[in-house]
């Protein structure tokens, strides 16, 4: 979809990256650091600065507590993370339960690691989704080794409560589940939600991978910098697979994450707000072009149904629309197994300037 947005200069609400940068004195100590000679391997499990920064900033946050020296990975993007998780973790032959819609590299992941993927859907509630608990639980096999849960949720800006999290965490816990938990999105929260990070559920800190990455929280999804954070039995495993898929990466990137970590707080907040007030904008902008919008409480997303444009092939619909309108964006189809019940949504990104989002609106509203 990127590739058409290009081809037909459309404005890309498809992929998911933001379009300024992120805080200004982590760029520059990122321009410092190649200057200074920062360009060698860093040490296997990331540089000690980043690794430090990770495990304050997950202690001052949530007061949960790993050791930077065996409980924290960095990684090349949170991608990497959850690829070395899976393969370091799950044996050929071996289940992986998966929450419908997903984001793909989980399943390119399970995939390569030889094991079988086995889906749950999301269920409707109200203007939403919810996870249903009971129906994960019934597919659980004595084969199923690892559960992946990603909270706030892409594609569908879904923020799991409390209730549903605990919920997941009795499960896992009852038939003894690892489980990776993806929170790339663990500041894009809105409307006075705090993100609620699964380790910190009983019994879960044990059974935990835990990911996280500096690409949404600051801006800068070219950079690659991931990590993984859990016990250090699980995370031996991680950085076994991540050894031989990398080894290592994006030195001088590093200390500068780091230092954004540890001091560009205010800068997360105020982004947060202005991906709020965007999430608003584009939804209500959606909901008068017609489209029936879900409502998002948090990452880069919003979905919406095509149906009352008397259309239902969102691949079809988001294949023409850059040449139609101008605009590109995704059909949740393809974060699934199962095509035809989600079909009719598609997926929009928020993360633009205002002035982007302004005139894609206004595209959009042609399309009626
Ligand atoms: N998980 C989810 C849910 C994502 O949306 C993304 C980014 N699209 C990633 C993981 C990958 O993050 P990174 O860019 O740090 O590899
Ligand atoms: N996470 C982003 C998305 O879902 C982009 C990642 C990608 O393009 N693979 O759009």
């Amino acid at each position: 979809m990127t590739e058409l947005a290009v081809r037909h200069g459309a404005i890309n609400l498809g992929q998911g990256f933001p379009d300024v940068d992120g805080p200004p004195a982590m760029l520059e100590i990122a321009r410092n650091a190649i200057a200074e000679g920062v360009n060698q391997y860093p040490p296997g499990s990331g540089m000690p600065v980043l690794r430090e920064a990770v495990a304050a900033d997950r202690a001052a946050r949530y007061g949960l507590h790993h050791d930077p020296e065996s409980e924290v990975l960095v990684t090349v993007g949170a991608t990497e993370a959850i690829s070395a998780a899976i393969l370091g973790l799950v044996e050929p032959g071996e289940e992986v339960l998966l929450t419908e819609p997903y984001y793909d590299s989980y399943a390119a992941s399970v995939a390569l690691a030889g094991a079988t993927r086995r889906t749950v859907p999301l269920t409707r509630s109200g203007n939403g989704f919810v996870l249903d608990v009971d129906a994960l639980r019934a597919a659980v096999t004595d084969r199923t080794r690892m559960l992946v849960v990603n909270s706030p949720h892409n594609p569908t800006g879904t923020v799991y409560d409390r209730e549903a999290l605990t919920a997941l965490a009795e499960l896992a816990c009852e038939r003894d589940l690892l489980v990776l938990s993806d929170e790339v999105y663990e500041h894009l929260v809105f409307d006075g939600r705090t993100h609620i990070p699964l380790a910190s559920l009983p019994g879960m800190a044990e059974r935990t991978i835990t990911v996280s990455s500096a690409a949404k929280t600051f801006n800068v999804t070219g950079w690659k910098i991931g990590w993984a954070m859990g016990p250090r039995e699980l995370i031996d495993g991680v950085r076994a697979a991540k050894q031989f898929m990398t080894f290592v990466g994006g030195a001088p990137f590093q200390p500068a994450v780091a230092h954004a970590l540890t001091h560009e707080q205010d800068w997360i907040a105020s982004m947060r707000a202005d991906l709020e007030r965007k999430r608003t904008f584009l939804s209500h902008a959606l909901s008068d072009a017609g489209l029936k919008v879900f409502d998002s409480a948090g990452t880069y997303f919003v979905c919406a149904d095509l149906t009352p444009l008397g259309r239902t092939d969102a691949v079809a619909f988001c294949r023409e629309l850059p040449g139609r309108i101008g605009v590109a964006a995704v059909p949740v189809s393809v974060f699934v197994d199962d095509t035809a019940s989600w079909n009719h949504l598609v997926r929009f990104a928020f993360c633009k300037r205002d002035e982007v989002l302004t005139e894609a609106v206004a595209r959009l509203n042609g399309l009626q």
